[in-house]
């Protein structure tokens, strides 16, 4: 048995849900469990309709147009679609009317993107011979915590899944399951959304709980690449990858996978691969618990903007521990999350999203320390083998160097894969090309 995820850019429209059905079809006999993301950009075009009911106006046509015509193109049924977008302009048009928006009504319109897919490919397969039938989250075992937006899935998936699917396991059903990513609902029959990208966690989880053979995640590229493609053209696929350095990767920046997405998979050493449906014959990367084979010490670089560097200086006579203790304390009264720190006996320099900024944070801090807040900042990290990172790093400080480069801040992190530093957000793309060049371009290591 496998999980096969393909993600928005994967079922973008018509042809592309033709060319998907085919790729299932082609692995029909390994048994697949099919996990889908909306189409296209739907999950952007809902979150732009919300925020346009608030201010009055219901407008849902691009998405509308979209699915109605890419269900006429693929000649299916579209009562179960006309009816999900019937209850979506219903939804709106109370948003619109109340002018308000909570982060739980957020969860239940985006929803209508995931939701909308499976019944499309459910269908279409079914004409094409392939009996399938869609699963929305919630009854294919997924429940999660209210943490609107950015839930958790709850402990007891690991037993409603396998529940949800034992017919399918046992073989007697017969019809290939296609179920709605990123979405769950909470023990009050909310439903709630695992954060951006959550396709890719709601995939694993299904595919660690059920114990299946392999997890395929078929995206618009040849795998993890060494760096951005948007960054760097010459960006190219790593072969094979550790749980930890994907999870790093996806944490530090890149989009390619959800940053917590490794973790069910990690616990069952399940086997990821990331495939390009846009290049099927290309093998992808696979994601294991150990490195099979000699690798190269730099693995690929990332970066994430939008940071903002937290200088904080103590003024009172705390000790290192008290000090400490004091200025986590602060971050974790105000929920902000730090990212990378570096530490000396009276000063803390550290990181957090510029979104997560936070005006009574810096009060409180200031009771005890000189804060010096520096907005514009980015983070590159080097995913790497941190035994070899005193040659990494004098690399690195080389090449930054000739090319008149500061670096401000840097952290090796608690893992054993990571080399975080801070840059200018304006210098950021510069900085990735250079280290590209250096440790992978050219290996100069
Ligand atoms: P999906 O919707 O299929 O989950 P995403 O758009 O979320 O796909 O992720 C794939 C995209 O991530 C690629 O198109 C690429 O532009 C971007 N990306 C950023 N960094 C990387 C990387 N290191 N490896 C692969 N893709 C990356
Ligand atoms: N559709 C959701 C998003 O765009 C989930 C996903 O694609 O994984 O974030
Ligand atoms: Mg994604």
């Amino acid at each position: 048995m496998i999980v096969m995820k393909f993600g928005g850019s994967s079922v973008a429209d018509a042809e592309r849900i033709r060319h998907v059905a085919s790729i299932i079809q082609a692995y029909k006999d390994r048994q697949p469990l099919v996990v889908l993301s909306a189409m296209g950009d739907t999950t952007d075009f809902l979150l732009d309709a919300a925020d346009e009911a608030v201010s009055g106006t219901v407008d849902i046509s691009n998405v509308e147009a979209l699915h109605i015509n890419t269900a006429k193109d693929l000649n299916v049924n579209d009562s179960e679609i006309f009816c999900l977008l019937e209850e979506l302009k219903t939804l709106l048009t109370g948003i619109s009317m109340l002018k308000e928006l909570t982060k739980r009504t957020r969860d239940y319109l985006v929803s209508f993107g995931e939701r909308l897919s499976v019944r499309m490919m459910a269908s279409y397969l079914a004409s094409q011979g392939t009996p399938s039938r869609f699963y929305d989250a919630w009854d294919a075992g997924f429940l999660s915590d209210s943490n609107f937006m950015a839930a958790e899935l709850d402990e007891s998936v690991w037993t409603s899944i396998p529940l949800a699917f034992k017919d399918y396991t046992s073989g007697s059903q017969k019809e290939i399951p296609i179920v709605t990513g990123f979405i769950a609902k909470d023990v009050n029959g909310y439903i709630t959304t695992l954060g951006r990208g959550g396709s890719d966690l709601t995939a694993t989880m299904l595919g660690a709980a059920l114990k299946v053979d392999e997890i395929q995640t078929w995206k618009d590229v040849d795998g993890i690449l060494t760096t951005d493609p948007r960054i760097v053209k010459t960006a190219h696929p790593v072969e094979e990858a550790t749980y930890e350095e994907a999870a790093e990767l996806a944490y530090f920046g890149a989009q390619v996978l959800h940053p917590r997405s490794m973790m069910p998979c990690r616990r069952t050493g399940t086997p990821v691969r990331v495939k390009n449906s846009y290049n099927i014959t290309s093998p992808g990367s696979i994601i294991v618990e150990k490195h099979t084979k000699e690798v190269s010490p730099v693995r690929a670089i990332t970066a994430v903007k939008g940071v903002t560097l937290y200088d904080i200086v103590s003024t009172r006579m705390l000790g290192a521990s008290g000090f400490l203790a004091h200025i986590f304390n602060q971050f974790l009264k105000w929920n902000v999350s730090i990212d990378v720190i570096a530490t000396s006996e009276v000063s803390v320099s550290l990181t957090v999203n510029s979104k997560k900024d936070v005006d009574g944070l810096v009060e409180d801090l200031k009771k005890v320390a000189d804060i010096n807040v520096k907005k514009g900042k980015a983070i590159v990290t080097i995913i790497c083998d941190v035994k070899r990172s005193s040659a990494i790093l004098s690399s690195c400080f080389s090449a930054l160097d000739k090319e008149g480069i500061n670096v401000q801040m840097i952290s090796q992190g608690a893992s054993k894969v990571n080399i975080s530093m801070l840059c200018e957000e304006t210098e950021v793309h510069q900085v990735v090309r250079i280290l590209h060049e250096a440790f992978i371009a050219d290996a100069l290591l």
